[in-house]
């Protein structure tokens, strides 16, 4: 008899554990798609390709005025080109 309840208890400690672990993950999912729309990082139009592109590590090009971003490298050399033809 005694036995059948430390099993149950064990089961009832397992049976936390596994929902803990599985509410966690789904809280750190949550938190992925948070940052990705919007919250700390903030989303910026790239000018070359008009993407959209999080602001945090995203290439950018420092101006006098402002700061442009892109969506990676490609587009910020196509900018480069162009300011530095015009
Ligand atoms: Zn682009």
């Amino acid at each position: 008899m005694w036995r059948l309840i430390v099993l149950a208890v064990l089961l009832i400690i397992m049976y936390f554990l596994v929902r803990n672990a599985v509410r966690g993950f789904f809280q750190k999912r949550q938190d992925v798609v948070r940052a990705g729309s919007g919250g700390s990082s903030e989303l910026v139009q790239d000018p070359v390709c008009g993407m959209f592109v999080p602001k945090e590590g995203a290439y950018f090009i420092r101006n006098a005025d402002r700061t442009h971003f892109f969506c990676g490298e490609s587009c910020r050399n196509i900018y480069e080109k162009k300011v530095s033809s015009a």
